[in-house]
């Protein structure tokens, strides 16, 4: 059996945990600091009431509710929480997986009591960070989600052979995970209204569907890490050619990392300089990366201030370690926007040949 929890309105959630004044209200959580040209990438549950959610101009949101209180999105203080929260669940001894930043997957086969186990989880989860979950309990991942959406906030449902026409007949088919997008609207377009429809027509959907948990959770030997370097055809101190091969060299360290399902959160960068012979540099970020634009800004800020004026570059290399199954997946609207993006790039280019799209700035490593 699956046990599927998710944080309720996860990031406004943390915020009022934080802010006792802020409990009970409406209250969104915007992409950036300035209120009126944001997107809310969380509303509380009062603000959910009135008809406010994720996605929403802020503005708009305002103008639904002119007293919303606001606050600017901390990532670095939900992803501490989240990580918290993990460990937490460790804790009990179960094979665990994130799904997303505030849903955890724990597969509980053969434990006795479901029930009281996930009652035990949510009081622990209060207990320890004054926020509640929703837990969802069935015999798969994707009912499991689908449940852990039924009775929100702080609902416990369980999906099982006795209830399991009821359940799906009451859930409307956009609840069910991979429905909200297009493949969802063509099926209600077509008529499928709950998920019980969509169980009478595709009934294999909802069996062992291809278990993405176990995609997961299977530990495979993960490279160290993933590099890429240059010898320059002539040493160069020109800092716009020498940004542009560090450009180049992290798109195609991003690539292969996109390619192979992995992110990093350290990036090294080489340099090797006639006159002063090697620097090499590294960092290691909260956040694992495997977007090549992020992969340069992390290495032009290793390099900030090297090489010194007037020195030349004659090679270089940009390398990615600490590298890990992705397990965050965006969390605002701006970063989810990026990945669409990014992920279009990479069809074009591998449908018509690597290097159909790619940065302007690269063009100076082509002459
Ligand atoms: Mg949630």
């Amino acid at each position: 059996m699956i046990l599927h929890i998710d944080m309720d309105a996860f990031f406004a959630s943390i915020e009022q945990a934080i802010n006792p004044r802020l409990k009970g209200r409406p209250l969104i959580v915007g992409s950036r600091g300035n209120r009126m040209h944001t997107v809310v990438c969380a509303a509380s549950y009062p603000a959910k009431a009135l008809g406010i959610h994720s996605g929403m101009p802020s503005k708009d949101a305002f103008s639904v509710c002119p007293n919303l209180e606001f606050v600017a999105a901390d990532q670095a203080k939900y992803i501490w929480t989240s990580e918290q929260i993990f460990e937490l669940l460790k804790g009990y001894g179960f094979s665990l997986n994130y799904a997303s930043v505030d849903e955890f997957q724990m597969d509980i086969q053969g434990y006795p009591e479901p029930l009281k186990l996930a009652g035990k989880i949510q009081e622990q989860i209060y207990a320890n960070f004054n926020i509640t979950a929703s837990i969802g309990l069935a015999k798969n991942w994707l009912l499991a989600k689908l449940a852990s959406k039924i009775n929100k906030p702080n609902g416990v449902t369980l999906i099982n052979d006795t209830n399991f026409k009821e359940a799906l007949s009451q859930a409307p088919l956009s609840k069910l995970c991979g429905m909200a997008g297009k493949t969802g609207q063509i099926l209600i377009a077509r008529g499928l209204k709950t998920c019980w429809d969509l169980y009478l027509n595709l009934p294999e959907f909802f069996d062992e569907n291809p278990g993405k948990f176990e995609e997961i959770a299977i530990g495979q030997e993960l490279p160290k890490s993933i590099s890429h370097s240059y010898t320059l055809p002539m040493a160069s101190q020109n800092p716009r050619f020498i940004t542009a091969w560090i450009r180049l060299l992290s798109e195609m360290v991003g690539e292969r990392l996109r390619h192979q399902n992995l992110a990093a959160k350290t990036v090294h960068l080489w340099l090797n300089s006639p006159e002063t012979g090697n620097f090499l540099g590294q960092r290691t970020f909260l956040r694992e990366t495997n977007d090549s634009y992020e992969i340069y800004l992390r290495a032009l800020k290793i390099m900030a201030g090297k090489p010194k004026k007037g020195h030349k570059i004659r090679a270089l290399g940009v390398t990615a370690s600490g590298l890990s199954r992705q397990t965050y997946l965006p969390l605002l609207i701006e970063e989810k926007r990026r990945e669409v993006l990014v992920k279009a790039i990479d069809r074009i280019n591998s449908r018509f040949g690597d290097s159909s799209i790619y940065p302007a700035q690269v063009i100076l490593t082509r002459k």
